[in-house]
């Protein structure tokens, strides 16, 4: 036997019984006759004593190995002199009497403490290695109680977890498809799903009525900062079902891992349309854990020959409560951070309303103190606060407001990681126009269901048609998102036509989802949650990364494994593939 406890559980209560631990050695400790070792495994750290007087030999054994061996030792529980009280076993040790080495070590390329030396890309390579730290092995613990959580929650309430095949065809998200070809059938390819939505939508015509899985979705996109080409949702599909059913159950699962993961209580998840979420913050995921809803000004300000403001088809600002104090080094800051290529203003008016009740702005030339009250009162504004203004074509400046909101929000403090603010965004466009493809897109994906009220608006004003379509936002992340689908085929040809699709094209990909619509369908609809993104949250952290056992880099690369890589010759031969790489232009 190797151990008879943990390196987490011994403490007073077991003073004096010979017990047996094994684990990786952290550090070893040298001090005078004796030597001391924190011996470490997945539960904690229990001191090891070695003494001169006790044992000669042994201690000579103690003071040779390196960080990191793997050895088991048996010993006696007694008290230790200087206590550790952060430690659950900070006030006992064991007095050595065996000692083995099970594995020797090298020495590790980065320190194994919370605090590591070891930058992002070799923790990545040695990633066994970085899952020994605390952060790391926390993080994935976390992970898999919520997992937990979200099964037994949605178990309860009669979901069936049913698998669905990774070997499949394209799939319409709007990434791009991983490909994996086919032996036994020459020169064609499956595509992994980027989700199972075609599988879920199948699974209610079956019968099924609730399902969920916890599964890999992959989807080959340029990898933005915080992103991985295969990522983990919760998938889910109901059938006879409205907006509101999903909404309520979902908002339940939400309520519930907050509440269990970070024993937080958050009330009501509070709704907003779409075009709320785009006027007030310039966002289709606000965080709305502070204020600094946007104003609109152009009723206010235009007029007095600011040419700045006259042209411009918005002029929009935050009013950043008790920011007066900003010193011009800060404000300048501000500026500078506006008129970044990323965020793309040219420039940011200000207003400083002062404590002593004056206003003091950067455009003073234009308007005088009875204009800057009326400033002012759009903002609600009082004294100690400070108004920023950005104006120019209408998109374009809500997305800038947004990130200068998140940027003030974040130097602030107010983006607490410990707070938790869910929050529904419904009434999604259904399509979008893409200016380069000069065609429409489905926001969503293709088989969301249109408010069937808007549906006339199809034929003559396509973008005033909202989907039947939610986002669930947490702390300005989009967490989950989904829809009521189509069910009958009529309206899903209508709708692959109107977004390009042949018929030939549509029957090729959709054909099977549109012959099972003819074997009675029944409404249904769903969501889909980032698992990874939301246990991140949960864990009031933000990059997935962390809380992926194995992630992969930016360039999509796997560095422990080294992959993706070439393949040999005769599995390019048996694959009947012959590989030359084109030129890309
Ligand atoms: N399949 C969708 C997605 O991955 C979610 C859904 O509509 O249920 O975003």
């Amino acid at each position: 036997m190797y151990r008879t406890h943990t390196c987490g559980e011994l403490n007073i209560s077991k003073l004096n019984e010979t017990v047996s631990l094994a684990g990786w050695v952290q550090r070893v400790r040298n001090l005078g006759g004796m030597t001391f070792i924190d011996l470490r495994d997945r539960y904690g750290i229990t001191q090891l004593a070695f003494n001169e007087e006790w044992d000669h030999t042994l201690i000579e054994d103690a003071r040779k190995l390196g960080r990191e061996f793997v050895i088991s030792i048996t010993g006696k529980v007694i008290e230790r002199s200087s206590k550790n009280a952060n430690m659950s076993t900070g006030e006992i040790e064991i007095q050595v009497e065996k000692l083995e080495v099970l594995n020797a070590a090298k020495t590790p390329p980065f320190t194994i403490e919370d605090e590591t030396d070891g930058g992002e890309e070799l923790r990545m390579k040695y990633r066994y290695l970085d899952l020994r730290r605390n952060p790391v092995r926390e993080n994935l613990l976390l992970r898999n109680r919520v997992n937990l959580e979200v099964r037994n929650y949605l178990s309860k309430l009669g979901f069936v977890d049913v698998e669905t095949p990774f070997l499949i065809k394209s799939t319409p998200e709007g990434a791009r498809d991983f490909v994996v070809p086919s032996r036994m059938n020459e020169g064609q390819f499956y595509a992994l799903p980027q989700s199972p939505q075609t599988f879920k939508q199948l699974l209610m015509v079956g019968g099924i009525d609730k399902y969920f899985q916890i599964v890999k979705c992959f989807r080959d996109e340029d990898l933005r900062a915080d992103r991985q080409p295969e990522f983990t949702q919760i998938d889910c599909e109901m059938s006879f079902v409205e907006r509101e059913d999903i909404l309520s159950t979902f908002e339940g699962l939400t309520k519930h891992l907050i509440k269990e993961i970070t024993g937080n209580e958050v009330g009501d998840i509070p709704r907003m349309s779409y075009d709320e979420a785009m006027k007030k913050y310039g966002s289709d995921k606000p965080d709305i854990r502070f204020a600094m809803e946007f104003v609109e000004l152009n009723e206010t300000v235009k007029g007095q020959d600011f040419k700045v403001f006259d042209d411009a088809e918005l002029v929009v600002g935050i009013n950043g409560e008790g920011l007066a104090k900003y010193s011009r080094k800060q404000i300048d800051a501000l500026i500078n951070y506006v008129k970044r290529p990323q965020v793309g203003a040219t420039g940011l008016v200000y207003c400083k309303y002062n404590e002593d009740g004056t206003l003091k702005s950067s455009v003073d030339k234009f308007y005088g103190p009875e204009q800057l009250e009326k400033w002012a009162t759009a903002f609600g504004a009082k004294p100690g606060d400070l108004m920023l203004i950005l104006a120019g074509p209408a998109d374009k400046t809500r997305k800038a407001l947004n990130d200068l909101r998140l940027h003030i929000a974040e130097e602030e403090g107010l983006r607490d990681p410990k707070v938790f603010a869910p929050l529904w965004v419904l009434d999604f466009p259904l399509l979008e126009w893409d200016e380069d493809t000069q065609r429409w897109y489905a926001m969503h994906h293709p088989f969301t269901a249109p408010y069937p009220k808007d549906l006339p608006l199809l034929e003559t004003d396509p973008a005033a048609v909202r989907a039947n379509a939610y986002d669930l936002v947490l702390n300005g992340n989009e967490i989950g998102g989904g829809s009521i689908r189509i069910h009958n085929k009529e309206l899903q040809n209508k709708m692959f036509k109107f977004l390009g699709f042949s018929d030939e094209e549509a029957k090729a990909q959709f054909g099977f989802l549109m012959d099972a619509f003819e074997y009675g369908a029944p409404p249904h609809g769903g969501i889909a949650f980032g698992f990874d993104r939301l246990t991140a949250i949960l864990g009031g952290k933000e990059t997935i990364r962390d809380f992926i056992a194995f992630p992969k880099n930016n360039a999509g690369r796997d560095l422990m494994i080294d992959a993706p890589a070439a393949l040999d010759q005769s599995q390019l031969a048996e694959l009947s593939l012959d590989i030359r790489i084109a030129e890309k232009n």
